[in-house]
């Protein structure tokens, strides 16, 4: 019933949890599903960049950065995945991304990055879980 897994990733170690819990469905799953890393920088442009500063191409270089850690953990697997890197708003991101392209699952962590709040549930899971038209696993 799963054959197109995203799972969103913040750097955090809920999200690490969530990826290995990814794989390791998929790999007892005998359909083989495809997975996609998404990870999405909460950009906002508050002035004008510096001149001679391109924005794009440095946001794609942090973009590849960021997500180079998750490569490194898919590549042995044999996994077919992809990464997807993007801006804006996480949640509505995650959800838009899920609902066009069709994922049958969203794998997300229950926290992320944030130690501020005392709430059991991130907001942007909170947002995901309330918005995705495909069932969420949260891995605490
Ligand atoms: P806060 O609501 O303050 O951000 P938090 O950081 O603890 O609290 P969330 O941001 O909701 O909690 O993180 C929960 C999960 O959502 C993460 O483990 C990750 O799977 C996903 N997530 C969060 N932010 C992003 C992001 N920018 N891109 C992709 N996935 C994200
Ligand atoms: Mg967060
Ligand atoms: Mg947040």
């Amino acid at each position: 019933i799963f054959n197109k897994i995203l799972v969103a990733v913040d750097g955090s170690e809920h999200a690490d949890r969530a990826l290995q819990k990814a794989i390791e469905l998929i790999q007892a799953l005998s359909n083989k599903p495809s997975l996609t890393a998404v990870h999405v920088n909460p950009v906002m442009m508050v002035a004008e960049p510096p001149l001679g500063i391109d924005v794009d191409a440095k946001l794609n270089e942090e973009g590849h950065e960021m997500t180079e850690p998750y490569r490194q953990v898919l590549n042995p697997t044999g996994i077919q995945y992809n990464i997807n890197y993007q801006t804006g708003d996480p949640a509505t991101i995650i959800c838009d991304l899920a609902n066009s392209q069709n994922y049958d699952l969203i794998v997300m962590g229950t926290r992320g990055m944030s130690k501020m709040s005392e709430l059991f549930l991130g907001s942007v899971s909170h947002k995901v879980i309330q918005h995705a038209n495909c069932p969420v696993l949260t891995v605490k």
